[in-house]
């Protein structure tokens, strides 16, 4: 997951609805065209999410913090789950959860909660992305399961082919300042699924020794 800065004015159109033009495009730039779950980008199917259900409080349909970007797969996992989540605009999703991404594409994605973060919101929500990333339990959920790990897979292939060659003693000075550079991109909260190559980043100590300075660039 990954923190959002939402600005405090509404966009004006959503005293019309929550999918006026303007408020559906105010959403994509903050949200920096990802679903704020599973961190998928510029999906074609893009739903304005509400993070407290209407059903539970119908004050809420037009209320501005309480409006999230969101792909339609998840958005449709999360409406049968109620349940109080970690809100990615007020607070640090992104030290709270955990992920794991196995090599083999027919092991799960595991999600857990990070010591010191331990709370019943982040449960849910480690028990809520659980499923937006590994659900098939209907034919379209299968599909749109396997496109988002063979998406995942991709991009872990990148991850990969930059840091192998920022570790190989054999590289020359312009293919690693190439490779530092893409790499920078993968650990910013606005790439596609960057939470998983940040996790993998922080987890490596060579990487972290030498490299640390991409984490969080001027
Ligand atoms: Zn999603």
């Amino acid at each position: 997951m990954f923190s959002v800065d939402r600005p405090e004015e509404a966009p004006e159109g959503l005293s019309k609805g929550h999918d006026s033009k303007d408020v559906v495009e105010k959403l994509e730039e903050i949200f920096h065209g990802k679903c704020y779950l599973c961190e998928f980008k510029d999906t074609l199917q893009p739903e304005v999410e509400h993070f407290i259900p209407q059903s539970l409080d119908s004050e809420l349909a037009k209320d501005w913090d309480n409006l999230f970007y969101s792909c339609r797969r998840c958005n449709s996992i999360k409406s049968s789950k109620p349940e109080p989540l970690l809100d990615c605009t007020k607070e640090d999703v992104f030290s709270a959860i955990l992920l794991d991404l196995p090599l083999r594409k027919t092991r799960l994605i595991e999600v857990s909660v990070n010591e010191g973060y331990e709370s019943e919101r982040a449960k849910n929500t480690a028990a809520l992305l659980t499923l937006c990333y590994n659900r098939e339990e209907s034919g379209y959920q299968k599909i749109t399961r396997s496109l988002l790990r063979d998406m995942l897979h991709r991009y872990l292939d990148k991850y990969s082919e930059y840091t192998s060659v920022l570790l190989d003693s054999e590289s020359g000075k312009r293919e690693k300042l190439r490779a530092e550079d893409k790499l920078e991109r993968m650990l910013q909260p606005d790439f596609a699924f960057h939470a998983f190559w940040r996790g993998i980043f922080l987890d490596d100590e060579k990487l972290m020794k030498n490299y640390n300075h991409l984490l969080d660039p001027e």
